[in-house]
């Protein structure tokens, strides 16, 4: 895609802080940096989100994503670590070329995410698990 910022950065048509690649991801700084060491993981192939991932694709990226979550503990010796990956921009994504985020976490450091739990009956969970089976085939 040739106006996608990460697309770009795959290319090295514009520079990134590359900490790790492979041949489907490609493992950057984020350059926002929330908390110090917080690197994006990519597709090197663009993929607008997760739903447009290949097999391939889906595999290679947690492969990466685990592989760099323990260079950064080992690195700057979070408290903890989130993963955060967003489709679609009511989920927050900005970027349209899919990534997930390794954040380095301290306690205090002021990253929220709400979760207004609905604590459903059994039976809404079995309709719910039914309705994503049946798309499974
Ligand atoms: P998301 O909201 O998950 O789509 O996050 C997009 C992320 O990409 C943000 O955290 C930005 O800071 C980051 N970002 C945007 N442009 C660049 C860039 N050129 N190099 C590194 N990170 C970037
Ligand atoms: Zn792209």
């Amino acid at each position: 895609m040739s106006d996608c910022v990460f697309c770009k950065i795959v290319a090295r048509q514009i520079p990134a802080t590359v900490v790790h690649e492979d041949e489907h991801t490609l493992a950057f700084m984020d350059i926002g940096q929330v908390n110090p060491g917080h690197v994006l993981v990519a597709v090197k192939k663009h993929a607008d989100n997760v739903f447009a991932l290949d097999d391939a694709q889906a595999a290679a990226v947690f492969r990466a994503a685990a592989r760099v979550s323990r260079a950064i503990r080992d690195a700057f010796s979070p408290q903890g670590l989130s993963i955060y990956q967003a489709n679609g921009s009511v989920a927050g994504q900005t970027v349209f070329h899919f990534h997930l985020h390794l954040l380095p976490r301290h306690e205090g450091d002021g990253m929220e995410l709400t979760w207004p739990v609905k604590n459903p009956a059994r039976e809404k969970l079995l309709e719910y698990a039914e309705k994503i089976k049946a798309k499974l085939g």
